[in-house]
């Protein structure tokens, strides 16, 4: 066991720390209030190889580890948080499932415009009736032809992605769940009026009105449920990463600010109740760390272990809140401003809790673990009397 980074990890933490530095430094502050997608970054990063980490070569990516993209996502969230989405999008989230499981020439058409920047995918999973019941979801793909027909709704996903890997029922229970790849302009899907979440980040609903799906455009047929969790453990990798940064980014800025700011004469942080604030902060922080790289370094090349993954996200989601959370009460009302990107990380961090696996049905997954046994959540089968 070695609880430092490899000579190669630290080089490649410190190439993309300066690329950080350069290319995303300036113009930060303005960037966490853009709802849009960065395109231009994203081709900047692509060009950097910081997209597609994790991938082979031969797909177009990189051949790392999911450690090296872990160390990418910090570097630059420690420098610009709203960058850390262009690592995650194309790093953790949806593009892992579509590169484990696509075909080559689905690995043209969607896989290849992702990693050069110039197109967004989203993960269109959860339904109004379907949240943290994700297999409850009714979004059918019925067949038609070689191919199907999708009909149903989704909510919550970015409504400015190209491209939507969305979850579809060819049948009935989880045996019947598997997804397929669609575009923005297929005929019969629209996107409804977009909301705000409370980051200031958009979404909206989505609609599929008989969606015609060539063969070509299945991901993973019936009996891909499975397949799809497992890639998504590297979705909540990302997740957990971005807000364990965001949370260390907060306690930076507030540490520059505790040691300039003065009050009753003397730097905020002469005082013993500021001092032990960061003490709590860095525990946790430094907690978090270590369950996150854990989880990370034991998938190397693969899709990290559900146990792991889902201990590292619940840390890192309540290290990074409660860290935000205490950096903004020692910046007093200065932390309450959108003058520093504090009051955004909070709200970022704060919805990690809910997506990607909520915080309590995480912890119903982890007492599975714990009792090695299932407990349904549903309701009782009552027998008829
Ligand atoms: C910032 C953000 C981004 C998102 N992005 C996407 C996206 O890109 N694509 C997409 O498809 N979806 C996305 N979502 C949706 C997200 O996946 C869901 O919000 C999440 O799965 C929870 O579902 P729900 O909102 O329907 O809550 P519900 O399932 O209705 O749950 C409500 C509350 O009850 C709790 N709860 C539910 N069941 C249990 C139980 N058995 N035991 C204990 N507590 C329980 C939940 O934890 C939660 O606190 C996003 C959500 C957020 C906040």
């Amino acid at each position: 066991m070695d609880f430092k980074l490899t000579e190669d990890q630290q080089l490649f933490e410190n190439s993309v720390a300066a690329f950080a530095r350069k290319e995303l430094a300036e113009g930060a502050l303005a960037r966490g209030k853009v709802s849009q997608f960065p395109h231009d970054l994203a081709r900047k990063m692509s060009a950097a190889g910081l997209l597609g980490i994790t991938l082979p070569e031969a797909d177009g990516g990189s051949g790392g580890t999911l450690m090296d993209a872990v160390i990418a996502i910090e570097q630059v969230a420690l420098v610009c948080p709203r960058s850390a989405d262009i690592i995650q999008e194309g790093n953790f989230g949806a593009i892992r499932v579509l590169a484990h499981f696509s075909t080559p020439d689905q690995k043209k058409r969607y896989l290849q415009p992702v990693l050069r920047g110039d197109e967004v995918i989203a993960v269109a999973m959860t339904e109004p009736d379907a949240g943290s019941a994700t297999t409850d979801l009714q979004t059918s793909a019925t067949p038609d032809g070689q191919g199907f027909r999708i009909n149903g709704q989704k909510v919550f996903p970015n409504p400015h992605a190209d491209i939507y890997l969305v979850y579809v029922r060819y049948g009935p229970g989880v045996g019947g769940i598997g997804s397929v790849m669609l575009r923005r302009n297929a005929p019969g899907f629209s996107i409804g009026k977009p909301g705000k979440f409370m980051s200031g980040n958009e979404w909206a609903p989505i609609f599929f009105d008989n969606v015609y799906v060539p063969p070509e455009d299945v991901l993973l047929p019936a009996g891909g449920f499975k397949k799809q969790i497992q890639g998504f453990n590297a979705e909540r990798i990302g997740n957990a990463a971005r807000s364990l940064a965001y949370g260390r980014y907060c306690f930076n800025v507030a540490r520059d600010y505790a040691k300039t700011r003065k009050q009753f004469g003397r730097f905020l942080c002469e005082f013993q109740g500021i001092q032990w604030k960061f003490a709590d902060m860095l525990m946790k922080i430094d907690a978090a760390q270590w369950l996150l790289y854990r989880a990370a370094s034991n998938a190397d090349k693969g899709f990290p272990a559900p146990d792991e993954t889902t201990v590292a996200k619940l840390m890192c989601n309540q290290a990074g809140f409660d860290v935000a959370n205490e950096a903004m009460q020692i910046m007093g009302g200065m932390g309450y401003t959108q003058e520093t990107l504090v009051e955004y990380c909070l709200k970022r961090c704060r919805g990690w809790m809910i997506a990607g696996g909520s915080i309590e049905m995480l912890k119903n997954r982890l007492a599975e673990i714990i009792f090695e046994r299932r407990f349904s959540q549903r309701p009782p089968r009552t027998t008829a009397v």
